[in-house]
Parts: C-alpha cells; structure tokens; sequence
C-alpha cells in the first residue's frame, strides 16, 4: 500500500492533541489525527470540568470534547482511529506504523496523554468490570444507590467522588496519608457533601470478591489495625503513567516516562514535538494542554517553514 503522507500527524486526541489539529489545518497544512480508542482520551472520562474558561456552569469532559471534534472537523481534520505502533526515522521524514498501515509526516507533535495507574493490590485485575473501575463517568450509573468506595488525594479522585456521591447512596474516600494533594476548592466540596465518608491515612491491602467485588481490607496507618469494608464498587484514581511506550529508543524520556521538550516543545529529535500530559511539566490541567497544543502547532508550522 502506498504511504499516506502529511504534514503534520499528531499522535493522541484529547484537548492539546485536537487543538495542535485545528491550529495545523487552520494553517493549512494537511493534517491527520491517530487516536488509539476513544476521542478526547482522559477528558471524556471526566465527570464535570469547572475550571477552564468560558464555562461558568462547568461542563462534562465528553461535551467539551465533542465540541472540540466538531471544531476540528469544521476546519477539515481527518481523524482515524489507529494505534500508534512506532515511529521511524526516513532522513527528515516520519514515518509512523499502525497496525493497518504506514503513514508519512513532516513533522509529528505527541499528545498521546496518560493512562490512570493501577492500585497494584491483589484482586484488582480479577475484578476489573466486576466493581472496580479507572472511570466514574462510564462505569458510576452502575452503582445508583450503592455503597462504593474511592480511592486517591488528587484531584481526580475527589472530582469523582463529588461525581458519585450524586449517584451513590455513600461514598468512602480513601487516602493513604492525612491530607489531600487536591486543590483546596475540591476539598472543600468533598467536605461539604454529607454522603462522602472521608478515611485519612487508610491504605486498601486486598480486594475481595468472586463474581463481584464484596469488601475491601483496609488498614488504618496509625494502628496498624486492619478491617473489612463491604463495597459494591471501588474506583480507582491514584495517578497517571505517560502513553510512551511506542517512543522507546527514539525521544528522550525522563525516568518516569514523560517526553523532555524544550520551552517550544521540541523534543530531541527535529520535527518532533510534544503536547500535554505526555511531556514533563509543572501543571497538567486542560486549560494547559490546549495551550501546548497550540504552541506546538505553531513551532511545527514555523519548523515547515524554515
Ligand atoms: P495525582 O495528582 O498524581 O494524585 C494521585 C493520588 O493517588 C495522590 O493522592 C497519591 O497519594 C495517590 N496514590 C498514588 N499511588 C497510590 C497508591 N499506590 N496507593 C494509594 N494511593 C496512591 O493524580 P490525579 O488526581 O489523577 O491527577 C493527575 C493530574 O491531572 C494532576 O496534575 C491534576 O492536577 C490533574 N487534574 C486536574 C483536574 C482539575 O483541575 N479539575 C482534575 C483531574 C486531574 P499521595 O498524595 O500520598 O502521593
């Protein structure tokens, strides 16, 4: 098959990914958007987002990204859904394989975002889609009137337990230490809200259940106490890990995975830019991604240009 060939693909379709598009085809340049699975990634799987500008109700992550998909449809984006595999070097071009083929680019800007971590406990993986669950937003109306549990300090963990605590008939907070990492506003919130059990420094030891999860064994840090906790649900938000794996060997990482760039976003290798929670930086926050997504798609213009 012949190699399909662009200016610009990016690679990852939450908000720096589609603005990195829009901003690419608005300077018309021919520009393809790879996603692996879901448009929009992590954003689509969040509840109510109140801190990016211009929505003073809030607005849910998956409306905000359909209006970024139409936006960057409007201005001609093509979009396909296809796992980056890896990218290779063909003197300055890219070349970029999926599973259904390869395509060429002039230049390639990441945002292939993050992935919520696992807790890492036993029973965890057995009972993934059994009562536990990376996403309140797909998985939370499963657990109307129920008791579920939440575990995490940051700021995903308590949005969704402000989310569920709209659905459930109570939510348990758990968190390892005896304070939160979340913004103070979140905190508040959470505090505010009557059925949010929050339990400090509580870590999950095991998770029990055959065909559905049934309790959890926590233990309290202070007493080294253990106990049962019956739940019907457990969703889990104790951090992200970087969507790197497919760069191995070519862009250079930091220890923790994330993309190194410089304040253009270059990354090591000419022609190759990063965007978004993929890259080392101070604040990951949509409001921050977008802004990533347009700053590289105005280095890569200026990169074509040169
Ligand atoms: P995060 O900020 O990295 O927080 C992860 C939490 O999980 C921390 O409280 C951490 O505890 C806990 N944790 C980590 N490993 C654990 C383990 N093995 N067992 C138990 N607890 C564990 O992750 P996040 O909340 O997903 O947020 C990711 C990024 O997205 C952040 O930069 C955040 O600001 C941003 N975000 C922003 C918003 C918003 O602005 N509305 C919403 C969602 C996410 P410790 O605190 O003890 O380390």
């Amino acid at each position: 098959m012949a190699l399909k060939e662009y200016d610009i693909i990016v690679i990852g379709s939450g908000p720096a990914g589609l603005t990195a598009a829009i901003y690419g085809t608005r300077a018309s340049l021919k520009t393809l958007l790879l996603e692996k699975s879901i448009v929009g990634g992590q954003v689509s799987k969040t509840s109510l987002i109140e801190n990016y500008p211009g929505f003073p109700e809030g607005i849910e992550g998956v409306t905000l990204i359909e209006r970024m998909v139409e936006q960057a449809k409007k201005f001609g984006v093509e979009i396909a859904i296809e796992a980056a595999e890896s990218i290779r070097l063909n003197g300055n071009a890219k070349i970029i394989k999926t599973k259904k083929q390869d395509y060429q680019a002039k230049v390639v800007i990441i945002a292939s975002g993050a992935k919520f971590k696992e807790l890492g406990v036993p029973g965890e993986i057995e009972l993934i889609g059994k009562g536990i669950s990376y996403c309140a937003v797909c998985d939370g109306p499963l657990f109307r009137n129920r008791i579920v549990g939440v575990v995490g300090g940051g700021d995903s963990a308590l949005s969704e337990a402000i989310y569920l605590s709209k659905l459930a008939k109570k939510v348990c907070l758990i968190h390892r230490r005896d304070e939160f990492r979340a913004a103070r506003s979140i905190q508040d919130k959470v505090l505010a809200t009557k059925n949010i059990e929050v339990m400090l420094n509580t870590i999950i030891k095991e998770i029990k259940g055959q065909l559905k999860i049934e309790s959890i064994t926590i233990s309290d840090r202070n007493t080294n106490k253990d106990n049962e906790l019956k739940l019907d649900g457990l969703f889990i938000y104790v951090g992200a890990t970087p969507n790197t794996n497919f760069l191995k060997g070519l862009v250079t990482l930091n220890e923790e995975g994330y993309i190194i760039t410089n304040e253009n976003l270059e990354t090591n290798i000419l022609g190759i830019f990063a965007a978004g929670d993929v890259r080392k930086k101070t604040l990951r926050q949509i409001s921050t991604s977008v802004g990533d997504g347009a700053l590289a798609a105005i280095m890569a213009e200026r990169y074509l240009t040169s």
